[in-house]
């Protein structure tokens, strides 16, 4: 398979390629960074390589080095939008360890002391709030 060629069932690469709808706060020649439209916390957001790759196997070093390097300023603008307890950064590669998106991607959740730790929700986020939070992290983005 040629990672290069976005699979046209992608729903990620059709929020990269403005194609599907997505709350965006960030984007380079290499990540984009949204907020997830099924949060299970205030900020949960998402760090993904432009380009199409499944899972961390599949996913090239240099997008995994940029994915990661951007994640660290996901979490200094969420400190600073959300002040959380703490951040939970984490991603799920293959079905049988719950990825549900197979598009490689990085989870960035701001937690609060007692918070149950959930990884998914199925209840989607209030389009309104998930605005007002990807403007709220977008301007409060590291340079
Ligand atoms: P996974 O289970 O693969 O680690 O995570 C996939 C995540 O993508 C889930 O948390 C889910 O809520 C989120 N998600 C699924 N479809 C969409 C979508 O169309 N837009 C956005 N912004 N997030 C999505
Ligand atoms: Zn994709």
């Amino acid at each position: 398979m040629n990672h290069h060629i976005a699979p046209d069932d992608c729903i990620f690469c059709k929020i990269v390629a403005g194609e599907a709808p997505g709350h965006r706060v960030y984007e380079d020649e290499a990540v984009l960074v949204f907020l997830d439209i099924f949060p299970v916390a205030d900020g949960h957001t998402l760090v993904i390589p432009k380009q199409h790759a499944t899972n961390l196997l599949a996913c090239t070093g240099d997008d995994l080095a940029s994915v990661v390097r951007i994640s660290q300023r996901v979490a200094q603008a969420q400190r600073a939008v959300f002040d959380p307890d703490g951040i939970g950064v984490f991603q799920l590669n293959g079905a049988a360890a719950g990825q549900t998106v197979f598009h490689y991607h990085m989870h960035l959740i701001p937690r609060m002391q007692g918070d149950t730790l959930a990884v998914h929700s199925r209840t989607p986020g209030d389009p309104e709030r998930l605005k007002t939070q990807a403007e709220q992290l977008t301007a409060a983005f590291p340079a």
